[in-house]
């Protein structure tokens, strides 16, 4: 199919960095939550960042599946993003997560993890708008290693651009233990070929111009307890992953961006990155 055919498909696609964006059709958007790019050498991949299933996003759009793969690049200097590697965490991986979350949300309130969180500049009630959580080290889930939740921890849910849990890290609240144990922890994948999320987006209720983007959920706490809309993309090496890429651009849109990469070589490397693809688009 030509890829001016599948653009045609789409209510009004919009250019956005290596991308298009357009109002999803298979759920009730409001939001241009539709994420399409051709990925190397000639596959078209569509996302909604509401989590449409893919198969009703094809077919609301009047798509096959063999529609998406060998696209004839019929407009000059189309974006065409590099292979995608890992799939995203599966809907019942979130679902996980966020079982998981809530649990330790629940647990929050007076609890030693909320008293920590004061080192963020972050107030009790801040940190429970956020859905922060606290374990003693007791709660499981299948892809947390005993070992490493066996410690009690603040935990950490890193929302998307929809709002949904795609991945999180915990704290250890003792700092006398193996330094293995310590710092933040991310859960592991227990199906193969599955990658986590490695962004999170702060955000408060009202509106606001500006938004921070920095390397780890740390930064993103004290951010947020500033006043400041937050999205953090955790490892540097953002350029190469799409879905990262995605969502800067799409929550960047219109907004005032601080780069807040950390004061080393490669914070400063993920400053410069972020700055040329931004002012590229
Ligand atoms: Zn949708």
């Amino acid at each position: 199919m030509l890829l001016s055919d599948l653009l045609q498909a789409q209510s009004n696609p919009r250019k956005a960095g290596r991308g298009w964006l357009s109002t999803c059709p298979s759920h009730d958007d409001r939001k241009s939550s539709l994420s399409f790019r051709i990925v190397e050498p000639a596959k078209a991949i569509f996302n909604c960042f509401a989590g449409c299933d893919n198969a009703d996003i094809i077919k609301a759009l009047g798509l096959e599946f063999p529609d998406l793969f060998d696209v004839e690049i019929d407009i000059d200097n189309a974006p065409i993003t590099s292979s995608a590697g890992a799939k995203p965490p599966t809907a019942g991986m979130i679902e996980t997560l966020t079982r998981y979350c809530t649990e330790a949300a629940e647990a929050f309130h007076g609890s030693p993890a909320e008293s920590y969180v004061e080192r963020f500049g972050m107030t009790p009630a801040q940190g429970a708008s956020l859905g922060l959580g606290y374990t003693d080290g007791s709660l499981k889930c299948t892809y947390l290693s005993d070992r490493q939740f066996s410690v009690p921890r603040l935990i950490v849910p890193f929302p998307g651009f929809d709002g949904k849990i795609r991945c999180l890290q915990g704290r250890s609240l003792d700092d006398d233990i193996d330094a293995e144990l310590q710092g933040w922890i991310s859960p592991s994948t227990v199906e193969g070929g599955y990658r986590w999320s490695n962004i999170g987006l702060f955000t408060h209720e009202t509106e606001q111009a500006d938004l921070l983007i920095c390397e780890g959920p740390g930064d993103g706490l004290t951010s947020y307890a500033a006043g400041t809309d937050c999205l953090f993309i955790r490892g540097a090496k953002f350029a190469s992953n799409p879905e990262a890429l995605a969502v800067v651009e799409a929550v960047t849109l219109g907004r005032r961006v601080f780069l807040a990469g950390d004061v080393d070589p490669s914070g400063q490397a993920f400053n410069a990155d972020l700055a040329a693809h931004l002012l590229s688009l």
